[in-house]
């Protein structure tokens, strides 16, 4: 009989889309619970075990406050292999975008509310080790099933090397950057969507992150060419894949 892996899945400073998108793989659940042992996953199980040893955590969301800090660590110490999930998880992802906190806090929650401690939303690998990835805002049901189908044998899966551009071709759609003039991020956000926007028509906002050796200098060109700012372009790189303080 296969040992069990022993998983968990924790959320942090995000919407909770991520996690929702792996309950969505309705057909194969009954095979994620014949091959791990799901110790906590509180938006699915009603008895969780937040102490015991793990063979996989999975940590959803970027880290805002100090309680989100301490869960990581605990989390970390529990697992033996920990991987990041989401954009949140990756970059910081829309979190991060607060340029002006104070202003954005007093607007959501008024002046006078109580708040709870905060500081500026950070990517767990700020904090901790990150033994893999699962990209995406949020990622494909086939990214979870991917990773967990690599990890029950033994190992742990690689990065995505191509980029959205190149599905996009085999796709054979129309190039939205080249024909429409529009601002898609495909050549340097990496692959595994199977170019699910371009496929409908909108533009790739670079949910998946950077691929490896993304050519941004390159790209940056390519962008102010379809009427943006250099300030607008900027924003739209750094949504996704973090600031780049070496400018582009
Ligand atoms: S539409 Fe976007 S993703 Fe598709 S080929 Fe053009 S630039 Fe690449
Ligand atoms: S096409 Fe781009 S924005 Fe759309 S899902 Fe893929 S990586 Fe994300």
């Amino acid at each position: 009989m296969t040992t069990k892996l022993r998983i968990a899945y924790q959320r942090f400073t995000s919407c909770g889309g991520c996690q929702l998108t792996l309950l969505n793989c309705e057909r194969e659940l009954p095979l994620v619970e014949k091959f791990f042992d799901i110790a906590e996953f509180p938006i699915l199980c009603s008895n969780n075990d937040s102490d015991c040893f793990l063979d996989v955590a999975l940590a959803e969301g970027s880290i805002s406050s100090v309680e989100d800090l301490q869960r990581l660590l605990a989390l970390r110490r529990r697992a033996r292999f920990l991987l990041a999930v989401g954009a949140c998880a990756l970059s910081g992802g829309v979190n991060a975008l607060a340029h002006d906190r104070e202003l954005l806090l007093a607007d959501i929650d008024g002046a006078e509310t109580l708040r709870v401690e905060t500081f500026p939303a950070q990517p767990i690998a700020n904090f901790v080790q990150v033994d893999g990835e699962i990209p995406g805002c949020p990622p494909e049901g086939s990214d979870y099933l991917r990773f967990l189908g690599v990890l029950q044998q033994g190992g742990l899966p690689g990065e995505y090397a191509v980029p959205v551009c190149m599905e996009c071709r085999l796709r054979e759609n129309r190039c939205l950057l080249i024909d429409g003039k529009l601002p898609c991020l495909g050549p340097v956000t990496r692959g595994g969507c199977l170019a699910r926007c371009p496929s409908y028509g909108a533009i790739c906002e670079g949910c998946r992150g950077a691929v490896p050796e993304a050519n941004f200098a390159e790209h940056f060109q390519l962008l102010l060419q379809t009427g943006l700012t250099a300030t607008e372009v900027r924003g739209r790189l750094e949504r996704f894949m973090g600031r780049n303080d070496e400018g582009y």
